[in-house]
Order: structure tokens, then C-alpha cells, then sequence
């Protein structure tokens, strides 16, 4: 198909400020677009539903993190030199040069000045799950 041109110059105006690659994509989308059959309106649609499961998924686990801290803060034990709530660090450096001991965990406070810390062989993964349930019991 062969412009003439005054076509030429009108499509040039219309697309002046997109760039030869954005052209090039559009023509490749347009092309696949027809060829699964899909319209412009329900890709539209298809944008709108996809940015709103997104946006609730990023607020759920918002919610999720905030509910986990409120958790940690009401269940995690306190530090024995400064009372704030302790922090869990998974030690993953396998027993060896690096973890003498094969340490699991650590736990260790974030307190103003505060350097506690608590090295053990607890699993770390049961101990969030317990502390998030409210079940988590630290006499130890
Ligand atoms: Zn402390």
C-alpha cells in the first residue's frame, strides 16, 4: 500500500510525537490484537480490571504486614537489657568455618545503644508462625 503524500504528511503530524519504536510496537500489538480478536475497549477494560486487582493485593498485604507487626509487638519476647521487643534473624551460613556452632537464629534487639543478642537453634519460620497466631511461648 502506497501513501500518497498528503497521506504521508497527515499521518506525520498524527504520530510527530511518538517514537519510531513506540510506532513499531503499536503496529505489533495492533497485529496481534487482531489477530486474537481482542478490542481496543476491552484491553482498556482489561488495564482497568488488572490495575484494581493489583492495587487490592498490594493493599491486602499492606493490611497482612501491619497486622504481623501489631503480632510481633504484642507476642514477641522483650529484650533482657532494654525491654524493647526483639527482633528473629534466620541464620542461613550452614554449620562450618562461617557458623561454628551451626546457629539457626538470632535474636538480637534494635534498642538505642542496645547490642543484645541471642544466637539458638530454633527454627525461625515456626517460631513467626507461632508469634503471628499468638501462640509463641518464650521460656527460654
Ligand atoms: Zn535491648
Amino acid at each position: 500500500m502506497e501513501l500518497s503524500d498528503k497521506r504521508y504528511l497527515e499521518i506525520d503530524q498524527a504520530l510527530m510525537v511518538f517514537s519510531f519504536r513506540q510506532i513499531q510496537a503499536l503496529i505489533t500489538l495492533a497485529n496481534l490484537l487482531n489477530v486474537q480478536g481482542i478490542k481496543i475497549e476491552e484491553v482498556e477494560e482489561f488495564i482497568k480490571a488488572k490495575r484494581k486487582i493489583e492495587e487490592t493485593n498490594e493493599q491486602q498485604s499492606r493490611d497482612f504486614e501491619v497486622r504481623q507487626k501489631e503480632a510481633w509487638d504484642k507476642h514477641a519476647p522483650h529484650c533482657p537489657v532494654c525491654s524493647k521487643v526483639l527482633l528473629l534473624r534466620q541464620i542461613r551460613i550452614p554449620k562450618g568455618k562461617g557458623n561454628i556452632k551451626g546457629y539457626t537464629s538470632l535474636w538480637f534487639c534494635e534498642g538505642d545503644g542496645c547490642n543484645y543478642e541471642k544466637y539458638g537453634y530454633e527454627d525461625v519460620e515456626i517460631i513467626y508462625k507461632e508469634i503471628t497466631e499468638g501462640t509463641y511461648n518464650a521460656d527460654n
